[in-house]
């Protein structure tokens, strides 16, 4: 008999709740509804929110009026204050708190008196929409540190204000903090935010107490990526976006599977995935 244990933490925070919250009281409100790349980095939901009208571009050329959603992570500076500037555009902000707390942290480092003559580290992924954003805000003072590699090689002559992606591990953020204070005069501002270290911190915990961990999220969502990295320490584990997923033959000698989702992961992908274990469970057990 296969037992299936969730992590505490698991599946939608706070930040993407109110996003899509926000993103289908606007569908009620208005006509043309737009978001500037995917509102949150799950698929299956983002094709949930395009059949109830909502549509994604890449680009703002192609918008002429109507609403413009801010996704939860976030978009470049300029580009917001361009939208804004057009009388023609409904500018509606879903940026995360969390999200948007880490990009005034930015904003401040490079303008005050005290900090404005130093570096700004960002410890995050060079690509990510969230990463690009945070260092638009810091007037050309941003430098992307990825990787404890990176940290070692960095070369500077100034002070360091080290600060972080929202859902960065709390591991790699302070290994490279670490290195990092090594060589410099430094200032740390964790700006990791608290459901991602929750979901990190329940996963951890039950990936060492079961035969093989279920990670589900997109593949395009950097914390649920990083669940998969740090449950795959502790146990086999497979990352997956959806219950087709999943093959029967993972669960063959296996008796507790752990489950955990990213913060956006809605919660009908995961029951969709639960069921699917349960049905395997009843098949091999046959
Ligand atoms: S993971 Fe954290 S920063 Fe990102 S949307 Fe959720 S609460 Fe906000």
């Amino acid at each position: 008999m296969l037992k299936v244990k969730k992590a505490k933490n698991a599946g939608f925070c706070f930040g993407v709740r109110r996003a899509i919250e926000i993103a289908e009281k606007t569908l009620k409100e208005k006509d043309k509804v737009y978001t500037l790349g995917p509102i949150i980095h799950n698929p299956q939901e983002v094709k949930r929110l395009e059949k109830r009208g909502i549509k994604t571009l890449e680009s703002v050329s192609r918008i002429k009026d109507g609403c413009v959603i801010l996704r939860t992570h976030g978009i470049p500076l300029e580009l917001h204050e361009k939208l804004e500037k057009n009388g023609n555009i409904n500018v509606i902000d879903s940026t995360c708190p969390f999200v948007k707390r880490a990009q005034d942290v930015v904003r401040k480092l490079s303008s005050d008196k005290a900090t404005k003559d130093s570096t700004i580290v960002v410890v995050g992924e060079k690509a990510h929409p969230e990463v690009v954003a945070l260092v638009s805000y810091g007037n050309k003072k941003c430098i992307v540190i990825e990787t404890s590699e990176e940290a070692k090689a960095f070369k500077d002559n100034k002070n360091l204000n080290i600060v972080s992606q929202t859902t960065q591990t709390s591991e790699n953020f302070n290994n490279i903090v670490n290195i990092l204070s090594k060589k410099y005069k430094i200032s740390v501002y964790n700006t990791i935010c608290k459901a991602t270290l929750d979901r990190q911190q329940s996963a951890e915990k039950l990936a060492r107490d079961v035969d093989l961990m279920i990670v589900i999220g997109g593949k395009n969502s950097g914390n649920t990526t990083r669940l998969a990295q740090i449950c795959s320490c502790k146990t086999k584990t497979y990352h997956i976006e959806t219950f087709k997923d999943l093959k029967k033959n993972w669960f063959e000698r296996i008796f507790t599977i752990g489950l955990t989702a990213g913060a956006s992961t809605p919660d009908w992908v995961i029951k969709d995935v639960e069921l699917k274990i349960k049905e395997f469970g009843e098949k091999l057990q046959n």
